[in-house]
């Protein structure tokens, strides 16, 4: 009867964020997050980390937290693959394009193409285990 009521609830959805100061899960609804800790650089551990913080999200209220205002993460590697992929590219071939670009702005900043490849191979892992 109220179809107004449905279309306010917007399902929410987990999202990685990478940015200056932060890296880890966010909500898209609420200010939740669980942030990466340090030195948590094995696959093995990362895939673990990842769970967890799946679970913690599934668990936790929106109610609880402070609404998200504005769009989370639109600068970081992951969130301009993640465009790709919405845009129907397959998540490979997402990151390999990614890496082209990145190749193109950061001529002559290995770091910074490091960085892309790092979030590109996180990306594809969470693919492959089913996480996003
Ligand atoms: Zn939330």
């Amino acid at each position: 009867m109220d179809s107004r009521g449905e279309e306010a609830k917007k399902p929410r959805t987990i999202i990685w964020v990478a940015e200056h100061g932060f890296q880890g899960w966010t909500c898209s609804q609420c200010e939740w997050n669980y942030p990466l800790p340090t030195l948590l650089n094995d696959a093995e551990a990362k895939s673990a980390y990842d769970r967890l913080a799946l679970g913690k999200f599934r668990e936790h209220a929106c109610e609880g937290h402070a609404p998200r205002l504005g769009a989370v993460d639109s600068q970081s590697f992951t969130a301009r693959i993640r465009k790709l992929v919405k845009q129907g590219f397959k998540p490979r071939d997402a990151v390999d394009l990614l890496l082209q670009e990145v190749e193109l702005e950061y001529r002559g900043q290995p770091k910074v193409l490091e960085q892309a490849r790092a979030e590109g191979q996180d990306f594809l892992r969470r693919v492959r285990e089913g996480l996003i």
